[in-house]
């Protein structure tokens, strides 16, 4: 029998849309999916060559729980905090979990903005907390201080940040940020505070809120590095907050692929990653001013800041929407993956080639007209 903590969590959307695109390729159709949340870039080569090289040299082991030296130190540096405060995880992912068994207690609160990343409610549903929706559609897609402010509590346990967002590209401004942390101090609370996306942003500089004693930074170089599959994440936090986070870090991911991390500290000591992610935030801006610049004169939406989606109302129910684009050629993700309020938004990512976006977009339009006319 499954698990009560499991009672509320579901696979059912994501399934039914992997279910729907894979039955329309079977049929033969021509889909370009605009559903990926990874670069489609290649691993670079400076990285896949340094992990060979790791690999031959012996970096197929366990490392410490908390990591290799060398890169928590590479890490630590970049934010002007020591290595203690340093833990690399497999991937983002486990660091959210790990971060969320630590610090959300069971009938606590937690505040998550809506739309944002599916994974937080999971985790929260997991933790057996109540979980506070605040809604920031009529805020740039950021949460309103005041208004979160007014949601505060001492049984607020956790707050979820995470600018630039997925799946909007919005990035909060520094004071705001700023504010939220100062807010949940006040209150004792965490804030967990995803910063995956940190590297990929247009023209607004995403503030990180590493310098917070009650702020628990998650990143990885999954995006930054386009190494989804390699699974290296990490948390920077105060050294306390590491020590609660280690102890479920130690029978969870354990530790993150050696040859993996001594190929990532390399490319960071050595200032390739520096040049790699212009490279790939470059091509990324091309296509953020084609598709925003297009598909804004169909939809609503917000121009996106950061990342690589973009959230569009589409005033039409987003599940018929993005089955009936799929006739058109076009995958979409539906915005009831993202929390509620988004019953009539769908995010796309352009974390595709510019031929299959022009191919997209030109798809869309014949879906709206079809609609309009
Ligand atoms: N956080 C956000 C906001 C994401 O969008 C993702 C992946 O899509 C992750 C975390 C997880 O990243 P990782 O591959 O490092 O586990």
């Amino acid at each position: 029998m499954e698990a009560q903590r499991l009672r509320d969590v579901s696979t059912s959307l994501i399934r039914r849309m992997f279910e729907i695109v894979e039955k329309a390729k079977r049929e033969g159709k021509d889909i370009i999916s605009l559903t990926i949340g990874e670069p489609d870039f290649s691993t670079p080569v400076e990285v896949v060559e340094k992990a060979i090289r790791a690999m031959k040299s012996g970096y197929t082991h366990y490392t410490s729980n908390l990591g290799l030296e060398e890169l928590r130190a590479a890490i630590a540096e970049r934010y002007g905090v020591s290595k203690e405060n340093v833990m690399i995880t497999t991937g983002g992912s486990e660091a959210l979990f790990n971060a969320s068994l630590a610090f959300i207690e069971e009938n606590s609160k937690v505040i998550i903005p809506s739309p944002t990343f599916l994974s937080y409610f999971t985790y929260a549903k997991i933790c057996k907390a109540r979980i506070l929706e605040i809604k920031t559609h009529d805020n740039e897609f950021v949460p309103n201080v005041d208004k979160l402010s007014e949601m505060m509590g001492k049984d607020v346990s956790v707050i979820f940040l995470n600018y630039p967002n997925n799946p909007t590209g919005a990035v909060i401004d520094e004071r705001s940020a700023r504010a939220i942390a100062e807010i949940a101090m006040d209150y004792e609370a965490i804030v967990i505070s995803d910063e995956i996306y940190d590297r990929i942003y247009y023209d607004k500089r995403p503030t990180t809120l590493a310098d917070y004693e009650n702020v628990v930074v998650i990143n990885g170089f999954s995006k930054s590095l386009a190494m989804t599959g390699w699974r290296i994440g990490y948390v920077v936090a105060r050294e306390d907050l590491i020590n609660s986070m280690l102890k479920v870090h130690q029978v969870n991911g354990v530790c993150a692929p050696a040859f993996a991390q001594k190929a990532v500290a390399e490319v960071l000591l050595n200032g390739e990653f520096e040049k790699i992610v212009s490279r790939m935030v470059a091509e990324f801006r091309k296509r953020r001013d084609y598709v925003y610049g297009e598909l804004r004169k169909l939809y609503w939406t917000v121009k996106p800041e950061g990342a690589f989606y973009m959230f569009l109302k589409v005033e039409e129910n987003c599940l018929n929407f993005a089955e009936k684009l799929i006739d058109y050629g076009v995958a979409v993700t539906p915005g009831i993956a993202f929390g509620s309020g988004n019953e009539e938004f769908i995010r796309i990512s352009y974390a595709n080639s510019m031929e299959n976006l022009k191919k997209a977009v030109e798809r869309i339009k014949a879906y709206h007209e079809s609609k309009t006319s």
